[in-house]
């Protein structure tokens, strides 16, 4: 099916096998050429597959199918129990401060850090920084905010966030848990000490980061966290805000309707506190106890396993890259050492979107191109005709990434 990569050397005996059992892991897709091959998803930044727990979650919920804080009858009851589990879950998953945070259902990051823009206090600015998904760009833009341009080192951008921060009052610093565009981390704690300092609170895009790392509102200080349950192997539609209360119960109800309210008379309406204030209408059930499920499954890793199978992964992806004439990755701080599984690269004479066809249709590959609504970013590191992206995940093994870089050898090599 595909030769092995005969390049730097990495230990065999690590990541050879997928961590976590998800659904479709044995998928096989057509290739050119007649015949089909096992699909190796280097696309699990965007979308990942769901954990098998997770789908299961989600089938014995929809078994006892009753409406949430909705009916008398046990069905109902059994559905309420299981979503306000599935919330503590979501709560613990995050490192939530007991009774200080809130846990917000959402649709995903986007709905998330949109509630959140809503619920800055009136007036407050918010400040972001230019390398952002469009997630955390957009929602702000509604409101008094500053967008930063990053400098090129995490050491400049730290220090341009301070300076920022003195500059004038800030009531919230945005930023990205790790990018969707090249897998950097910031040193977190670092720019909530900085934010705190300042009076500033922080919010974390971690629609990439949860998946790889564990999050600590407690530990870290962040004070909201935002993520996607399709990114999290769960299903789609079903995501997370959490954080302080305050802020969340003093703010207009994100969405107007049954639930959301203690009482409605003629002469007004009486708003509950978070999260039943943001989750108006019947909430989704099956998303929030299969984004719960894949949450605790997660939780119980041992600690490190999951970083360093995707460590390992990187590295022989990076160095491999590195030898293949032609193909440059990307990166935003050249004094960046922090990154989870995710790597930019671009294919000198192949437009990305080539690229991208050609792994699909000739091997079976799947990666992502364009500009992975990360426009401003992509412009900034010179490829505004976009780039490619592999990202790796629980699933993701060696012999994936062998594949990857066999046909990009192809590609280069003119066999293609
Ligand atoms: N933030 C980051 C860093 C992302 O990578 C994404 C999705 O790619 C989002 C936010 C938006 O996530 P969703 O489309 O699930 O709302």
């Amino acid at each position: 099916e595909h030769r092995p990569y005969a390049g730097t050397p990495t230990d065999p005996t690590t990541a050879t096998e997928p961590l976590l059992p998800t659904v479709g892991q044995d998928l096989r897709v057509p290739v050119l050429g007649g015949g089909h091959v096992r699909y190796a998803n280097f696309d699990w930044a965007a979308t990942a597959p769901a954990l098998q727990v997770a789908a299961d979650a989600a089938t014995t919920a929809l078994t006892t199918y009753g409406s949430v804080h909705r009916g008398a009858g046990l069905p109902s009851q059994a559905s309420t129990a299981r979503y306000e589990a599935a919330r503590a879950a979501v709560g613990a998953f995050s490192g939530a401060r007991p009774g200080e945070d809130a846990v917000v259902f959402t649709r995903n990051t986007t709905d998330a850090l949109n509630l959140l823009a809503s619920a800055v206090p009136s007036g407050g600015e918010v400040l972001v920084l230019d390398v952002e998904h469009h997630a955390n760009l957009l929602p702000w833009t509604a409101r008094p905010h500053r967008c930063l341009e990053a400098p090129p080192t995490v050491e400049g951008t730290l220090a341009a966030v301070e300076a920022a921060l003195r500059e004038r009052p800030v009531a919230l610093l945005a930023v990205t848990g790790a990018s969707n565009v090249t897998g950097e981390v910031l040193p977190l704690r670092r720019l909530v000490r900085l934010a705190h300092a300042a009076g500033a609170r922080v919010a974390l895009d971690a629609a990439q980061l949860a998946p790889h790392r564990p999050l600590d509102l407690a530990g870290t200080g962040v004070d909201y966290v935002a993520f996607s349950g399709h990114k999290l192997y769960a299903p789609f539609g079903a995501g997370a805000l959490v954080g302080r209360r305050d802020w969340l119960d003093a703010a207009p109800p994100f969405l107007l309707g049954g639930g959301a309210v203690r009482d409605v008379r003629a002469d007004g309406t009486d708003w509950l506190p978070a999260p039943q204030r943001h989750e108006g209408g019947t909430p989704n059930l099956l998303g929030a106890v299969a984004l719960a499920a894949a949450c605790d499954a997660l939780c119980v890793l041992p600690a490190g396993v999951l970083e360093a199978h995707e460590a390992a992964l990187r590295t022989r992806l990076l160095d491999g890259l590195r030898t293949i004439a032609g193909v440059r990755t990307h990166r935003i701080w050249d004094d960046g050492r922090d990154a989870i599984g995710v790597v930019c690269f671009s294919v000198e004479g192949f437009a990305p979107g080539h690229v991208g066809a050609y792994l699909s249709a000739e091997h079976g590959i799947g990666v992502r191109d364009g500009r992975f609504c990360a426009h401003r970013l992509l412009t900034r590191l010179g490829l505004p005709g976009g780039a490619l992206r592999a990202s790796l995940g629980v699933g993701s093994t060696a012999a994936d990434v062998d594949r990857l870089l066999f046909a990009l050898r192809e590609l280069v090599a003119g066999h293609a």
